[in-house]
């Protein structure tokens, strides 16, 4: 345990979800960094752990992780705990880590859980890759930017929504990308966990005859379909490759990738 700092991922709302080492490396830490302390001492108190705690959060951090390094280097241990998941994925502690990491000491995940992946894993879209964005920007018009930046992306894309502008977040995804399948996990480990599956412009529609929408909410878009992605006759974009200096077999290879296809049916079409 010794001069170590842990990066220690807690429940997203069923306190059962959390590992046996987690709870041994909270009670073994000398000290364990919170963003809430409050919040973290609901999860201490439900396992019987007193440990001395103290906060870390995005308005101390700078301050907060050099004296968290010093202690670090006097031989300390330190439990790094975010509210709820695992810490730096879209919670405070990556300057923490990234100091800890300069300073020769020791950093050693204890993994758990996250939305990201415990909505990935049960949303039924593809998952052999995704990109995790963090969360929307709050205005229409950056997000409709972002979502326009990524609709050519080739893997399932995870987002992370607050209840009170998902309407709008799901009007906006309608406006860019209308055919694409969406699922919004919302309430995940929790009572009221639910999985809604359709397009933007059908969740919008269910969503709005309610009379809100609480609770957490991680938003997925299935990926783009191949036709989708791009619409130049196969013999341009290979020519298109040529004139930037790309060889033809490569031109042939980057765009069998880029279609999934294989580089003989893309070669069969080009002669
Ligand atoms: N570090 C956390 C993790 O690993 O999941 C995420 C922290 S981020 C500040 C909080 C956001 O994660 C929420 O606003 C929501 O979008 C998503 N989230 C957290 N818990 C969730 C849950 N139980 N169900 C669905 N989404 C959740």
């Amino acid at each position: 345990m010794h001069k170590t700092l842990y990066i220690v991922s807690t429940p997203i709302g069923n306190l059962e979800d959390i590992t046996l080492r987690a709870l041994r490396v909270l009670k073994e830490a000398d000290l364990i960094a919170c963003e809430d302390t409050r919040q973290t001492r609901k999860l201490l108190d439900h396992y019987g752990i007193a440990k001395p705690v103290t906060s870390y959060h995005d308005h101390n951090e700078a301050a907060r992780a050099a004296e968290l390094i010093e202690r670090l280097e006097r031989g300390e241990s330190i439990a790094l705990v975010s509210d709820a998941g695992t810490p730096l994925i879209s919670d405070p502690g990556y300057r923490l880590v990234a100091a800890a990491v300069l300073a020769g000491i020791t950093v050693v995940p204890i993994p758990g859980p996250s939305a990201v992946m415990g909505a990935l894993a049960a949303a039924g879209l593809a998952t052999d890759s995704f990109r995790f964005c963090g969360f929307l920007p709050p205005k229409t018009s950056q997000r409709q930017k972002v979502f326009e930046e990524l609709k050519h992306e080739t893997c399932t894309l995870v987002f992370y929504e607050a209840p009170h502008r998902i309407l709008e977040t799901l009007e906006d995804l309608a406006a860019v990308m209308p055919e694409r399948p969406v699922v919004i996990a919302r309430e995940l480990t929790k009572l009221h966990e639910e999985f809604l599956r359709g397009t933007a412009v059908e969740l919008r529609a269910a969503l709005s005859a309610r009379q809100s929408v609480k609770g957490e909410i991680t938003l997925l878009i299935g990926k783009a379909e191949h036709a989708e992605l791009d619409d130049t006759p196969i013999e341009d974009a290979i020519q298109a490759l040529e004139s930037s200096g790309v060889s033809r077999m490569d031109a042939i290879k980057q765009v069998a990738k880029a279609r999934g296809m294989s580089k003989r049916n893309v070669y069969k079409l080009t002669v």
